[in-house]
C-alpha cells in the first residue's frame, strides 16, 4: 500500500532453543532493504533474543495477558514482554484461539493491554477452512475486526494480520484472487471501523508463506507485509522472504 512501509514478522511458536541462538545472530545480520523486521520468539529465548538480534530486528512475544501482574501461573504480561526488550506482541493467533478458546473479546482486551505496555499488537483473524467452504470468509473476517480490533487502534500501535487457519503450517495458499478480495475486505472493514487511520494501517499476510511465493503473495494490492511461522525458524529463509518486499 502506498505510503506503507511493509513488515516482515517471523513467528518460531513453540521452537528454538538457546543452541538455535546462532540462528538468531544470523536473522539480525540481515539486510531488509525498506521493510521493518520483526522476530516474535518464546518468553524462554526473549532476553538471548534481544542480545543475538541486535538493533535492526525488532522483537516480539506471542502472547500476553491482559494483566500487568498478579496471580496468573504460567502467564506473561505485556509489560514483561516490554521489560524484555520486546516491542511487539502477537494477540488472537489462531494456534491461540483454537488451543486456549480465546474469544474475540479476550483478543480486544490483549491488544489493549499491549498498548498499555507500549508494545504494538499484532491482532491474527482468519477464517477456517469449514468457513471457507461455507462462503463465509468475509463475514467470519467482518466479526472477528469488529470483535478483536479496539476502536481506539492506530496504525503505530496496531497490526493487523490475515492468516487462513487452513493456510497455516500446511504448505496450502489462498490464490492471490482470494488475498486480494480478504485483504481489501480488511481494509474497508478498518476504514468503518476507525476511519481515516485505516489506511496507515499494516494488513500483514500469513500462511505458509515461503521464499519461493513470497514475491507473488507480497506484491497483491493491501499485502504489506508478512507473518512467517515455519519458514523463519530458518535465517536463510526468514531472510529470502525479506528480500521479496
Ligand atoms: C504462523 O505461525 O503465523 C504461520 C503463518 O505459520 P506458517 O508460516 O508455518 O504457515
Amino acid at each position: 500500500t502506498p505510503g506503507i512501509r511493509p513488515l516482515i514478522a517471523g513467528n518460531w511458536k513453540m521452537n528454538g532453543m538457546s543452541a538455535d541462538a546462532g540462528e538468531l545472530k544470523a536473522i539480525g545480520e540481515g539486510t531488509f532493504n525498506g521493510a521493518e523486521a520483526l522476530l516474535c520468539v518464546p518468553a524462554t529465548l526473549m532476553m538471548l533474543a534481544r542480545d543475538a538480534l541486535g538493533e535492526r530486528v525488532h522483537l516480539g512475544g506471542q502472547d500476553c495477558h491482559t494483566a500487568a501482574s498478579g496471580a496468573h501461573t504460567g502467564d506473561v504480561s505485556a509489560e514483561m514482554l516490554a521489560d524484555a526488550g520486546a516491542t511487539h506482541v502477537l494477540v488472537g493467533h489462531s494456534e491461540r484461539r483454537t488451543d486456549h478458546g480465546e474469544t474475540d473479546a479476550l483478543v480486544s482486551d490483549k491488544a489493549e493491554a499491549a498498548w498499555r505496555a507500549g508494545l504494538t499488537a499484532v491482532i491474527c483473524i482468519g477464517e477456517t477452512k469449514a468457513e471457507r467452504e461455507a462462503g463465509e470468509t468475509l463475514s467470519v473476517l467482518s466479526r472477528q475486526i469488529l470483535g478483536s480490533v479496539p476502536k481506539g487502534a492506530q496504525a503505530k500501535n496496531t497490526v493487523v494480520a490475515y492468516e487462513p487457519v487452513w493456510a497455516i503450517g500446511t504448505g496450502l495458499t489462498p490464490t492471490v484472487e482470494d488475498v486480494a478480495e480478504a485483504h481489501r475486505h480488511i481494509r474497508g472493514e478498518l476504514e468503518k471501523l476507525l476511519g481515516e487511520e485505516a489506511g496507515k494501517m499494516r494488513i500483514l499476510y500469513g500462511g505458509s508463506v515461503k521464499p519461493g511465493n513470497a514475491t507473488e503473495l507480497l506484491s497483491v494490492e493491501h499485502v504489506d507485509g508478512a507473518l512467517v511461522g515455519g519458514a523463519s525458524l530458518k535465517a536463510v529463509d526468514f531472510l529470502a522472504i525479506a528480500a521479496a518486499c
